[in-house]
């Protein structure tokens, strides 16, 4: 009874459909996280420049802050960069798997015709051999 009170107690935060939404949304990807904050961050500056010259802070004030929101952008962009040299080695990878894999598909369909095989036991033949040196089947 008590294990069940629980559970009715838990249930409408796990249902909660409206905190799921948010959540999904967040974790969409690192991109657009980095790309979120650093909007933030460039409207903040902004949002600083204009406080500072109406007049509601001091050139000492501003500095600091501005100096702390600039550090913010310097993090996110270097971050961005990172996430980049990472997406263009996932890239690099996969370029390098596909090249490979067209290197195995132009090499193995057509065998060269030096070295042909014996049509009746496949066993790999020197070319201008008369005869299978596997089976003597005539070629
Ligand atoms: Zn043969």
């Amino acid at each position: 009874m008590v294990v069940l009170a629980g559970i009715y107690v838990l249930m409408p935060l796990f249902k909660e459909p409206k905190g799921n939404l948010d959540v999904d949304l967040l974790a969409e990807t690192e991109l657009d996280r980095l790309l979120d904050r650093k909007a933030v961050v460039y409207s903040n500056l902004k949002d600083l420049e204009f406080e500072y010259q109406m007049g509601r802070l001091s050139e000492s004030d501003f500095q600091q802050l501005q100096a702390g929101y600039k550090n913010d952008a310097a993090a996110i962009l270097q971050s961005l960069d990172e996430l980049d040299a990472s997406e263009n080695l996932d890239e690099m990878i996969e370029k390098d798997i596909a090249s490979s894999k067209a290197k195995r598909y132009a090499s193995s369909p057509k065998p060269a015709r030096d070295s042909s095989r014996c049509p009746s036991c496949g066993a790999e033949v020197v070319s201008g051999k008369k005869y299978c040196a596997d089976c003597g089947h005539r070629l």
